[in-house]
């Protein structure tokens, strides 16, 4: 049995979200602590743990985020001048939700590399 994450609770409406897309497979809202002037995340309304858990059964479904995140990014009028899509995995990506969500961030020129550390050893 998969542990349910707060995400389940957005998706059944348990807890409030500022929904800003949804069809049959995915739902998109506004991250509750925003990076950039836009974020948001979208998720597939099915639990997938992590990206390590992506497979040839589920690529279908985590190729719909991708196309729900073009999708919106042309009706809030940000796809010409760019975003950025991140989705991190367990403990050293930086996952703190287990059930995976791209990030989406926009709204200014956004940094890269997006850490601070040297690769210095
Ligand atoms: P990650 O650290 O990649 O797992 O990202 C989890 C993201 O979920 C973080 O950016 C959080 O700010 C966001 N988050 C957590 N709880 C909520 C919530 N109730 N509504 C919206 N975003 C949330």
């Amino acid at each position: 049995m998969t542990e349910a994450t707060i995400f389940d609770k957005i998706i059944n409406r348990e807890i409030p979200a500022t929904v800003i897309y949804e069809d049959d497979d995915v739902l998109a809202f506004n991250d509750i602590n925003p990076q950039a002037p836009i974020h948001f995340l979208v998720i597939p309304k099915v639990q997938i743990r992590t990206a390590n858990d992506i497979n040839n059964d589920n690529a279908e479904l985590v190729g719909k985020l991708y196309v729900a995140a073009a999708k919106i990014a042309d009706e809030m009028g940000f796809a010409d001048n760019g975003f950025r899509c991140v989705m991190n995995c367990n403990p050293d990506g930086g996952q703190t939700v287990y059930h995976i969500h791209l990030h989406v961030l926009a709204g200014k020129a956004l940094g890269w590399p997006p850490y601070q550390e040297t690769l210095k050893k």
